[in-house]
């Protein structure tokens, strides 16, 4: 205690005259002193102390920090975070919008109307400027927000000890002197001292380069001068745990961090901007190129024809401007973030926007089972034993207590198939459901025999659960009401829960039998030990798949066959094996994990059943619909997971599971096409490990496929990232996964990543949408002029008229067109293929349609005015304008939908949509009647009758449109949907 005090007290000089922790220095242990300040902790190599001093040093008590003291240490150091790297604030987004050649060309026809005197002019293309720009601040400030807000969705959780008990906290609310439990595949939330660590190894290339894994060490000795890459005692914040579990002290956070120094920022894959967004840019530059070259023409027409030169610069300039459709790449990644966000709120967070577009052409998903498929809550519901054959557990009168009773079907009895795990199946029960509900008893065969065991059955399942207990590596916790709380692989959780019905804990049986070593579980081994010292000496307990498992012992005929007929009917099965061993526990623990270690005995076998997540046949069958393939890749038995895939609707009758190592073989020797087709057509990847995901994805790409993949440990990074569409589980996955992945699942659940896709279908049609407005409504400028220009007629609009065309039509309308939601059938389509260009023949002849009648309709009334009627060309002008305005508005509502009806779509379906036609037509109608804009403007007021004739006349585009979508689109939309699906 002296010496402790005599620590603190030089660690904390400026505390000595307080007279409050400096001379209580069990205060200061318990952490209800001041404790540490932050200056001193900074200045300190935690590295180079030992454990117990650093823990001294901070303040932190075994049992963890009390949540006030934890709160109190918050204020003082500020959350664990590094700043953001800001988003580019309001101002500079602004000043983006003026980065555009046309916006140059803009401002020089500002400047040259200032120049000749022209002040109105100059004034009104100012004010076009700024409202372009403060229309697309709002825009990209919308799509930037989003994007926030799914970064907050992705904090990083840290298991924390406080109180005395583990808790999950954001890793923001750690404070130094906190206690972490860090396990295979988490990342590293704050600089850490280790108290502990077991087997533990540290991905530290973000601090160092260093591209493999370093070891990790609670009780090594490192020098004061090492560096970061040295610092074997240390966890270092944003660095990753491939291997290992650690107890690590929290010694400094946020940006007192290594990470924080070097001010890097642990966000990881920021937005690329998504391929989408690139060719429509592209796109948009041809157009350009295409519309330019049609100015030109026309100004070469105007100067043969002796027009004055300001007036043809401003006419260039105007046209240019109006028929480019410069917002399309700014529309488009509003399309994007919007289905970003739909997608968040069903459950999917995109962490690359691409993958917003890439979801809407996946055309098959390959998902992993376990916690996907099914809810991961497995329960012990069969055993079979050497001597005593096959044993049903159910729940007595008391749920607590296992009943066990014969099991009447034996190996090879027909007739069980109405029997089959599926009746079993009561669907989601939650992670360790305590078994007893699983299963559903009654309308059998084997209810007949209620007998209980014999006794000597009894005392062998008693030593098989032993076993099944003393390896393992999760717990059960009773919480302060009583409900028991379950920690760790649910397969080891269901040998717990056995445990405890059968009346066995593990904390007893390790008084009884400590623990020397243990080989934990690996997906690559597919069994775990445990070696315990016992009245007998050292015992080996093994439990693991039956194929890792048996031939460690000597196992019988009979039992291989209870294996094939266990997992025929969906059960997970494992093997349990124990024996003496003889010499050093560590020993044996490297000849299990060489494969030398031999002559245990076969304990027995248990089943264990996993619930089906009951949304996701349902999820299957609209995948199938949408022509999206399910396949299912998993760790267990062929068996075991074909038979879940048939009851998914994922595996027909005749369909083979194929293993991983088999796709592994072919990619690696590329074997016969045939075998190659086999491999493809499987709809059940079983024995799979992680590092095979990878060779499956690569068999199914080749295919052509469109895969996304599901993964969530360490291994299955690489997988998540050759995949087109890497999928993350929120809940069960590392950390690791998630930064490998373009999309998490929250919920984990495989349904939602049908949704998923739903969103990246409407996502996708809505860019179509927006792309058909915007360009169709350019050529029906260029057009108008053009007939203009090939008639000898006057200049339809002049300069300031085409800016507030352009201004009033397609500034926000375009935007509120990427809010259309989905129209029905979304899924009732095959994926539309990979390379399907956005301008594809319906889009061109939809576009042509369309723009050239505007333009010719247009053309007709402004020809019929002067020359038919007589009219004046400023009063034509002031006709035309407004017949502009009401076309491009009326057509919105045409590119609502490529296919439906444009009366079959609800108004109220989007409501944005039509405010923001209505603004257009009263911002119009208005500037008739402002003084100062109608002379720049050269409008009038019309009569209504005029207006209603207008209004006719631009509705008739709505008739033409519907007419193309009835005879053009739908007979094709029909013919392309009974084509036969793909996948
Ligand atoms: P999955 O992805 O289907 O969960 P895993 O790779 O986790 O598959 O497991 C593969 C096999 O290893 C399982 O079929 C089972 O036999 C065995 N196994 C799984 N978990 C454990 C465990 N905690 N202890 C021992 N063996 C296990
Ligand atoms: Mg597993």
């Amino acid at each position: 205690m002296h010496a402790q005090q005599d620590r603190q007290s030089t660690a904390r000089p400026s505390h000595q005259g307080s007279g409050k922790g400096g001379d209580n220095g069990a205060g200061v242990g318990s952490g209800s002193g001041p404790g540490p300040e932050r200056d001193q902790l900074d200045r300190i190599c935690w590295h180079a102390l030992d454990a117990a001093t650093a823990a001294e040093r901070l303040d932190s008590p075994q049992a963890g920090l009390s949540a006030d003291e934890a709160a109190r240490r918050r204020e003082r150091f500020g959350a664990n975070r590094l700043p953001e790297e800001r988003p580019p604030g309001l101002g500079r987004t602004f000043l983006r919008q003026f980065t555009n050649p046309l916006i140059y060309i803009l401002l020089a026809a500002a400047l040259a109307s200032l120049f000749i005197g022209a002040i109105a002019d100059a004034v009104f293309i100012g004010a076009v400027l700024l409202l372009n720009a403060i229309i697309g601040t709002v825009q990209e400030s919308k799509a930037e927000s989003s994007a926030q807000a799914l970064k907050s969705m992705m904090t990083v959780r840290s298991r924390v000890l406080r109180d005395g008990r583990e808790e999950e906290v954001d890793a923001e609310d750690l404070v130094p002197g906190d206690r972490v439990r860090l396990g295979a595949g988490d990342s590293v939330p704050a600089d850490l001292r280790l108290l502990e660590s077991e087997d533990l190894r540290a991905d530290e290339s973000l601090l160092t380069g260093e591209s493999i894994p370093v070891e990790k060490d609670a009780d090594a000795s490192v020098d004061e001068e090492a560096g970061v890459g040295e610092r074997r005692t240390m966890l270092h914040a944003g660095t990753e745990v491939p291997d290992g579990r650690a107890l690590g002290l929290v010694c400094r956070t946020g940006q007192a961090t290594e990470v924080g120094r070097i001010a890097r920022s642990l966000t990881g894959a920021g937005d690329t901007e998504p391929p989408l967004v690139i060719r429509l840019r592209a796109l948009t530059h041809r157009i350009a190129l295409v519309v330019l070259g049609a100015v030109a023409l026309l100004v070469i027409a105007q100067l043969l024809r002796g027009a004055g030169l300001t007036e043809i610069f401003f006419f260039a300039v105007a046209l240019a401007v109006s028929a480019i459709p410069a917002g399309l790449p700014v529309a488009i990644t509003v399309a994007l973030s919007l289905g970003r966000h739909r997608m968040a709120e069903r459950n999917v967070i995109v962490r690359r926007l691409p993958a917003v577009e890439g979801l809407g052409t996946c055309t098959l998903i390959a998902s992993d089972k376990t916690g996907t498929l099914t809810a991961n809550g497995l329960t012990i519901t069969r055993i079979a034993l050497p001597e005593a054959g096959r044993i049903r557990v159910e729940s007595g009168e008391d749920e607590r207590q296992a009943l066990l009773r014969p099991d009447q079907e034996g190996p090879g009895v027909e007739g069980l198939g109405a029997e089959g795990p599926g009746g079993e199946r009561p669907g989601a029960e939650g992670p360790g459901a305590e078994g007893p509900g699983a299963e559903r008893p009654g309308g059998e065969g084997g209810d007949a025999d209620t007998g209980e065991l014999d006794e000597a059955a009894q005392e062998s399942v008693r030593q098989l659960a032993r076993t099944g207990l003393l390896c393992n590596e999760g717990a059960l916790r009773e919480t302060d009401d009583g409900e028991v709380e379950a920690v760790g692989d649910t397969v080891d959780v269901a040998f717990l829960v056995l445990g405890r019905r059968l009346g066995l804990s593990r904390r007893e049986l390790l008084k009884q039998h400590p623990e020397q070593d243990r080989v934990p579980f690996k997906s690559k081994r597919r069994l775990a030990a445990s070696f315990n010292q016992g009245g007998a000496g050292l015992q080996a307990h093994v439990k693991g798949a039956a194929e890792a498992v048996l031939p460690l012992c000597d196992a019988t005929e009979a039992m291989q066959e209870q294996v094939d007929e266990l997992s025929g009917r969906g059960f997970r099965v494992l093997a349990l094996a124990a024996g003496p061993i003889e010499g050093e526990a560590a020993e044996a623990a490297r000849r299990l994990e060489e494969g030398e270690l031999g002559g245990l005995t076969l304990l027995g076998l248990v089943g264990l059943i996993d619930p089906l997540r009951p949304e996701v046949p349902e999820a299957v069958r609209r995948c199938h619909e949408a022509g999206v393939g399910v396949r299912m890749i998993t760790g267990d038995h062929p068996a075991t997971g074909l038979s879940i895939a048939r009851e998914l609707g994922i595996a027909g009758e005749g369909d083979q599971a194929v293993t991983g190592a088999e796709v592994q073989a072919q990619a690696d020797q590329a074997q016969q096409d045939d075998a190659a087709a086999r491999l493809g057509r499987a709809p059940v990847y079983a024995r799979v490990e992680p590092e095979q995901k990878t060779a499956i994805v690569g068999a199914l790409q080749e295919q052509g496929q469109y895969v996304a993949v599901t993964g969530d440990g360490v291994n299955d990074a690489p997988a998540l990232r050759k995949a087109n569409i890497g999928v993350a589980m929120g809940r069960a996955g590392t950390d690791v996964a998630r930064r490998a992945a373009d999309l998490i699942l929250t919920d984990d659940n495989f349904a939602s990543i049908v949704n998923g896709i739903e969103q990246g279908r409407i996502a996708y049609a809505n860019v179509r949408k927006v792309v058909w407005l915007l360009i169709s409504t350019g050529a029906a400028e260029i057009v108008l002029f053009f007939l203009a220009f090939a008639l000898d007629l006057p200049l339809p609009l002049d300069a300031v008229q085409l800016l507030w065309l352009n201004l009033v039509t397609n500034g926000i309308q375009d935007v509120a067109l990427a809010f259309e939601k989905g129209e029905p059938g979304v899924l009732k389509r095959p994926p539309r293929p990979t390379d399907q260009p956005i301008f594809d023949r319906r889009m061109i002849e939809q576009t042509l349609v369309s723009g050239l009648y505007m333009g010719v309709v247009a053309f007709g009334v402004f020809y019929w005015l002067q020359h038919v009627w007589g009219w004046s060309e400023h009063d034509a002008r002031n006709t035309l304008l407004l017949l502009m305005v009401l076309f491009e508005n009326v057509h919105i509502f045409n590119c609502r939908s490529e296919e439906r009806s444009a009366f079959a779509i609800p108004l109220r379906a989007n409501l944005l949509l039509i405010g923001t036609v209505a603004a257009a037509q009263a911002v119009h109608i208005l500037a008739m009647y402002l003084p100062g804009l109608s002379d720049v403007l050269e409008v009038a007021p019309v009569s209504l009758m005029e207006w209603l004739a207008l209004l006719g006349i631009a509705a008739s585009l709505l008739l033409m449109m519907e007419l193309f979508k009835a005879l053009r689109v739908r007979p094709q939309a029909r013919a392309t949907a009974n084509a036969p699906a793909a996948g």
